[in-house]
């Protein structure tokens, strides 16, 4: 159902199949002539479909589309712009490091699960776990939706009619993960980096960059600035109180990075080891490792191995190796 939420700003939500998340609220900006799409959602028959019946309820069809923003490439967001872009023709603008995401997720070669299936390894993930995982995935190829047309770094004006959004680089859940800020609206097109409910998930993985938990929180620290009167979040339902969430998810990180220290009790623990010893899902009230499903399982030691290199930056603990293995210990 497509919703206006100011004049000239429409939310639709295309479905997501087989997925908790529901669906992708992307959203339809009115230009001059023409109209602007932040996100587009999954790639698929019925949330095609449906995209074209919410546009079609506001007297919108795609050959109106001029401009498709993207806030970061994941399936959920990026999906369906091949499709739009083909009959509407539209610019796509993405940020430059989001072009990362197409090696990791859409085309994932024998060589990069190998590196991912290593790197699980030494850090003290049973092999039969990631097998589990990797077997069914193997040779996994998903074409990438479309090239982007212009690439943002961030700084950036799009203006679409009345709209001036500004790009901010919020790096941190996807490298290369814009939000888009309406200054005179108020209006905060948030993405996957600030939602109400659930955390993003931050990663590291072997092909990870840098800190990712912390560019994450030094990316909440710049939104939170914001004079903002409404959040347009990616998923679930919009809000008002940014700095508020901001503050829980802050919280969040800081809760775990303790549960984390005291899981290593000075002693030194894997990241596996430390997964384990831990809560998952807080805002389902935490789940033991053990009730995670297979996937979850592994991006349960990654997200471990995000906080880990943060605490190591911090210069709160360190590593060493004995036999192949990684371990962590307080400094
Ligand atoms: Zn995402
Ligand atoms: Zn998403």
């Amino acid at each position: 159902m497509t919703t206006q939420i100011v004049k000239g700003i429409y939310q639709l939500k295309v479905p997501i199949p087989d997925n908790p998340l529901e669906a992708t609220n992307i959203y339809l900006l009115q230009g001059d002539n023409s109209y602007t799409l932040i996100d587009t959602g999954w790639d698929s028959n019925t949330a095609f479909n449906s995209l074209n019946r919410q546009l079609a309820e506001v007297g919108v069809g795609l050959p109106d589309i001029s401009q498709i923003i993207i806030t970061h490439a994941h399936f959920d967001h990026f999906g369906l712009a091949g499709r739009v872009k083909q009959i509407s023709n539209a610019k796509i603008y993405m940020h430059t490091l989001e072009q990362e995401v197409f090696r990791t997720r859409y085309v994932v070669s024998e060589e990069f699960l190998n590196s991912v299936a290593h790197w699980f390894t030494i850090n003290g993930v049973p092999q039969d776990m990631i097998e589990a995982v990797h077997s069914p995935i193997k040779g996994f190829r998903k074409p990438i939706p479309a090239q982007p047309d212009v690439l943002l770094n961030g700084g950036e004006t799009i203006s679409s009619g009345k709209f001036n959004l500004q790009v901010i680089w919020t790096p941190g859940h996807s490298p290369g993960h814009i939000c888009l800020y309406e200054p005179v609206a108020k209006i905060l097109f948030s993405g996957d980096h600030v939602l109400p409910v659930i955390t993003p998930n931050i990663s590291l993985t072997p092909t990870t960059k840098g800190n990712p938990l912390g560019d994450f929180l030094q990316s909440l620290a710049t939104v939170r600035k914001l004079d903002v009167a409404q959040v347009l979040p990616a998923h679930e339902q919009i809000f008002k109180n940014l700095p508020g969430r901001v503050d829980e998810i802050v919280r969040h990180h800081e809760i775990r990075t303790k549960e984390i220290m005291a899981a290593m009790g000075h002693q030194e623990k894997t990241a596996y080891q430390l997964a384990t010893a831990i809560k998952w899902m807080p805002e389902q009230g935490g789940v033991d490792y053990g009730d995670l499903s297979p996937v979850a399982k592994l991006s349960a030691v990654s997200e471990t191995l995000a906080h880990l290199k943060a605490m190591a930056v911090e210069q709160k603990i360190t590593s060493v190796i004995h036999d192949d293995i990684v371990y962590y210990k307080d400094i």
